[in-house]
């Protein structure tokens, strides 16, 4: 039976900056779009409206690029432990964590340490 309700910590960091990737530049498009009077013309040559809309992307963006910076640091750091259920070598991070390919709950225990 696969566990899927866990998801190991590093491939969740990696998801949610994504994600932020995503709906920041989606974000920014809008504001230009917005802007351009793409959309209808409410916030038409609106500097005001584009330049948040502008901001919230980039620093969405800029949040998920150090997030990726950190799960990459954090996964060099990180002890390697093999998944007792799918056997591929994984990654732990903190004392508890899941397995990247199969999400199976793993805890270091202190043979493991
Ligand atoms: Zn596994």
């Amino acid at each position: 039976m696969k566990n899927v309700d866990r998801i190991s910590k590093i491939k969740r960091m990696r998801t949610w900056a994504n994600w932020n990737i995503g709906l920041g530049i989606l974000l920014m498009y809008i504001g230009y779009a917005f802007f351009a009077g793409y959309l209808g013309s409410w916030f038409e040559k609106n500097y005001l409206f584009m330049l948040i809309l502008l901001l919230i992307g980039f620093i969405m963006t800029m949040v998920a690029t150090v997030l990726f910076m950190i799960s990459g640091m954090v996964s060099m750091t990180s002890p390697q432990v093999q998944c007792p259920s799918c056997n591929k070598v994984t990654k732990m991070l903190g004392k508890e964590d899941a397995c990247m390919y199969c999400g199976q709950p793993l805890a270091l225990t202190e043979e493991t340490q």
